[in-house]
């Protein structure tokens, strides 16, 4: 299996090349040079453990890896660093069956990618006979940042660096990006937002003056954002997995479509889940669930993209975005490949912050639902389950769950549906305190152990201790200032 750029203006590279590349020369994203069937029986499958589906998905796609190579990346990957042994459990709760993808060690989905991801790259290091050190750089919305800290502390000829919006992450998220421990870790803060992190990487990325100077330092870049293909695919096995285990809980039946819900951000998680449908998961509706920050839920009901808005910051933050990276995958799946259309309109968003898309493209996006919840109805819905269930949920996944919500009331579509379940309710502990009616008043850490003393949740091992941990990292930046930070750091 081969991978192109969206662009087209580069030869296919093996998969190895891509993962330590990152984002491909001419700034497209690499792309599978075809979405490969699901390479084994799924009712077989059905009572495997999570390994045998991580193991299968990535080696349909990464096939340049030995299967020693590859098993030695899931083995490493899908381990007791994960609090529960299925790895990614599936809960029913309120109409709906939750994929809790948050049970790895930095308590948010990212976990899932980003504790195979550093092994898959160094293997890729190792197999080309890479010469160079690897610098990661990673833009964050919150949760991405604690994850690749976590994946590459200590991982031998990498440096991870990690930049955040200092006004845009939670208190419980920026502690546990700045306490980060290993020396090849490197955290800032951006006066700025996501986008304007994002935007930043993006540009270090496309100078090759920038790449010229660092090759004379000894360095690469690489992203450890989901515009690497080498996370992207790790998360296609979670949604097959999910089928399974609806299977073998006598929810669907063999064949049966399901419903997939996705909180998005950057379009990775449910870009992910669209692989996984290509793949021959039988899915009714993607549904794309934004906060108020919905640029996507308009442009899938209307094939406008348009970032000319105002820009929220919201109890979701790891969704507070504007330009979704990965929907240029998308675009080109949809568009058959046409590298032409897509540089026309990843041009017209450079320079218009919008586009739209071709009557072919619309037709793709049928695939998909798009909807959003503003903060109240996030939070009463977190209420509402709660008081309802019991079932506790955090911000991000209770934006899917409205979403869905107020789908299914209006297209009365009553298909078994599975919701992603993005990140531990701890994580946003304040948010969803308040929003299952705990007095207000108290910081993130407080809540933690107020929300866990009411509702009778175990804490995560994340969060232990982490408010006594020594704040590693202090840094704070313009936007502007990111190419002077790497340099400086990889200097020292
Ligand atoms: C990153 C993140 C999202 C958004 O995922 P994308 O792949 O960027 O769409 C949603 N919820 C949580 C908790 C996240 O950390």
């Amino acid at each position: 299996m081969k991978y192109i750029s969206t662009r087209g203006s580069e030869i296919a590279k093996k998969s190895t090349e891509a993962i330590i590349q990152g984002i491909a020369e001419d700034s497209g994203l690499y792309v599978p040079e075809a979405i490969p069937k699901i390479p084994f029986s799924v009712t077989t499958a059905l009572g495997e453990p999570y390994r045998y589906f991580a193991f299968e998905i990535i080696k349909s796609y990464f096939t340049d890896f030995t299967e020693d190579e590859l098993e030695d990346c899931v083995l490493r990957a899908y381990d007791d660093k994960f609090e529960r042994d299925e790895i990614a459990p599936v809960i029913k709760a309120g109409g709906v069956h939750f994929l809790e993808l948050y049970h790895g060690p930095t308590a948010a989905f990212k976990d899932m990618a980003l504790a195979i991801m550093p092994h898959l790259l160094v293997a890729s290091m190792k197999k080309r006979n890479e010469d160079k050190r690897v610098c990661i750089l990673t833009a964050t919305s919150g949760d991405t940042g604690k994850a690749a800290l976590e994946g590459f502390a200590g991982v031998p000829g990498t440096e991870i660096m990690v930049f955040y919006p200092k006004h845009g992450v939670s208190e419980i998220q920026e502690r546990q990006m700045t306490t980060q421990e290993g020396d090849n870790t490197h955290v800032f803060a951006i006066e700025g937002n996501f986008d304007d992190a994002q935007a930043g990487v993006k540009s270090i990325f496309k100078s090759p003056a920038f790449a010229k100077e660092l090759a004379g330092m000894g360095y690469r870049l690489s992203s450890a954002n989901s515009i690497n293909i080498g996370r992207l695919i790790p998360q296609v096995a979670y949604y097959v997995y999910g089928y399974a285990k609806l299977v073998h809980s006598g929810a669907v039946r063999i064949g049966e479509k399901i419903n997939i819900v996705v909180p998005t951000g950057n379009f990775g998680n449910i870009l992910a889940a669209y692989y996984a449908k290509e793949m021959g998961i039988p899915v009714n509706r993607l549904i794309c669930a934004s906060n108020k920050n919905n640029v996507l839920a308009d442009f899938i009901s209307t094939g406008k993209y348009d970032a000319n808005r105002a820009f929220y910051l919201t109890n979701s933050p790891s969704m507070d975005i504007l330009i979704s990276s990965n929907l240029e995958r998308l675009l080109f799946h949809l568009c058959g490949g046409d590298s032409a259309e897509i540089n026309e309109l990843m041009e017209s968003l450079e320079k218009y912050k919008s586009y739209e898309v071709s009557a072919a493209i619309k037709e793709g996006l049928a695939a998909f639902y798009g909807g959003f919840a503003d903060v109240n109805s996030t939070n009463e819905t977190i209420g509402g389950l709660y008081k309802n269930t019991g079932y506790l949920m955090d911000t991000h996944t209770a934006v899917a769950y409205k979403v869905y919500a107020d789908y299914r009331q209006k297209t009365k579509d009553e298909s078994v549906t599975l919701v992603a379940s993005t990140a531990s309710p701890f994580k946003f502990a304040e948010s969803v305190a308040a929003s299952i009616g705990l007095k207000e008043g108290r910081d993130g850490f407080e809540c933690i152990h107020y929300l866990s003393g009411f509702t009778g949740i175990e804490i995560p091992r994340a969060f232990d201790g982490l408010q006594q941990k020594q704040v590693r990292h202090k840094e704070i930046l313009k936007a502007g200032g990111m190419p002077d930070a790497v340099k400086k750091t990889l200097a020292k």
